[in-house]
């Protein structure tokens, strides 16, 4: 799951991480409020989306006067917001931070991911701070220093100093630095976050090491043990199909292509979008119905699969297992019905009741396709979303 920066800011905060002083705001008028408030002479008004790289893309803009707070906020809110990290369509800007403005010396670098190598927490920082870090990690790696966190102690302060001081920490300001990475720490650590990331993380013009930007993404599977971090969650930022797909414990990722898949078991979820791909199609989805799935969870993905416009055929590719193909048959042919289905739609399951599986599709009188095995289905379907005709 991911957050806002302005609720990221405020969960470091709480770990004793300094960040500039804020508000966030959801109209322009609150806009021009905050920074009066906040009071100073410059202000930084920023576009809340859940994508990094706005300040390229003109979601970040600095004013001088309380006017060029209304002016920007006006620009901000409400664009679509087209960063390398959004659609190409962009994300619409519905949020803003209202920030006092920062005197920077120098924008640095601080992230943390787990490390499944050394199982540990790693600590990533670099004096390149404010770009791409990819872009970094691939042209000057010699300028990332890492430190794998042991668990049991958390990070020492040798290790946060020592790391400080690589990425050209002044003396006097190390032990600001230190109480940033071991906050930072601290909140990946107690928060079960998956991704934590000061960038910029900044040394002003007087010595402070504050938080400019925050990322903070969360591990799902922990967020029961967090009501507090799931009440964050802004669905408008997220895909619609895929939280419609959340509600019936479906497991659905929107992809660019065109041909929408149903499948049970994200591994043969993955074998079947390769096969689309194999055949030179594009899949429309990911999408894994789980092993126990019911007519009606079926008849739902169905639903979910079809509000995509770009859909142009489905391939339902089931091993029946534990999840019988009469099952499935049921709700293919229910769905069907419920949605009228207008795109070319082929099926191909093998396993427990096959046979009466196969039979049931034969006989509800819909033009269904039928594979028999992984081939014959990427290559039916990838012709059909070409609309070609398909036996
Ligand atoms: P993004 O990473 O999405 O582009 P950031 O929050 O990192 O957004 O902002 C982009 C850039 O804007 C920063 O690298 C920094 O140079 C500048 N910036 C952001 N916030 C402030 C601020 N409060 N004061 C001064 N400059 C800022
Ligand atoms: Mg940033």
């Amino acid at each position: 799951m991911k957050i806002h920066e302005y609720q990221g800011k405020e969960i470091l905060k709480k770990f004793g991480v300094a960040v500039p002083r804020s508000m966030a705001v959801f109209s322009v008028d609150e806009a021009v409020a905050a920074a009066e408030e906040l009071g100073g002479s410059v202000w930084v008004v920023k576009a809340q989306i859940h994508a990094g790289g706005r300040g390229k893309g003109g979601g970040v803009k600095v004013a001088k006067s309380i006017a060029e707070v209304r002016e920007k906020a006006s620009q901000i809110l409400g664009m679509q917001l087209v960063t390398h990290q959004t659609s190409p369509a962009g994300q619409k800007v519905r949020r803003l931070l209202i920030e006092e403005g920062a005197d920077i010396r120098k924008e640095l670098y601080v992230g943390m991911v787990v490390d499944r190598v050394t199982q540990r927490v790693a600590l990533m920082a670099s004096s390149e701070g404010g770009m791409d870090i990819e872009e970094v990690a691939a042209h000057t790696p010699e300028k990332i220093f890492k430190v794998f966190i042991d668990p049991q102690t958390g990070l020492s302060t040798a290790d946060a100093d020592d790391t400080a001081r690589k990425i050209g920490i002044p003396d006097a300001s190390v032990a600001q630095a230190r109480s940033v990475f071991q906050g930072l720490y601290q909140a990946f650590w107690e928060t079960d976050s998956s991704l934590a990331e000061i960038n910029p993380l900044i040394l002003t013009g007087d010595g402070q090491v504050i938080a400019l930007d925050a990322k903070l993404n969360f591990d799902d599977n922990a967020l029961f043990r967090h009501p507090d971090i799931v009440a964050l969650r802004d669905l408008d930022e997220e895909d619609p199909a895929e939280i419609e797909a959340s509600k019936f414990d479906l497991s659905y990722i929107s992809l660019d292509g065109n041909i929408g898949c149903l499948v049970n078991g994200a591994g043969l979820a993955m074998a079947t979008m390769d096969v689309i791909k194999l055949f030179g199609g594009e899949p429309a989805n990911f999408l894994d119905v789980g092993g126990g799935a019911t007519t009606e969870k079926v008849t739902e993905a169905f639903k979910i699969m079809l509000t995509n416009p770009d859909l142009k055929a489905i391939l339902v590719n089931i091993f029946g297992g534990i999840m019988k193909c009469d099952t499935i048959a049921e709700g293919v042919i229910a769905a069907s019905k419920a949605v009228s289905l207008k795109v070319p739609l082929v099926v191909r399951m093998k396993g427990t009741n096959e046979e009466l599986g196969k039979e049931i599709l034969a006989r509800s009188g819909l033009p269904i396709i039928t594979a028999n095995n992984m081939t014959e289905a990427g290559q039916k379907v990838v012709a059909a979303a070409r609309g070609e005709s398909v036996q």
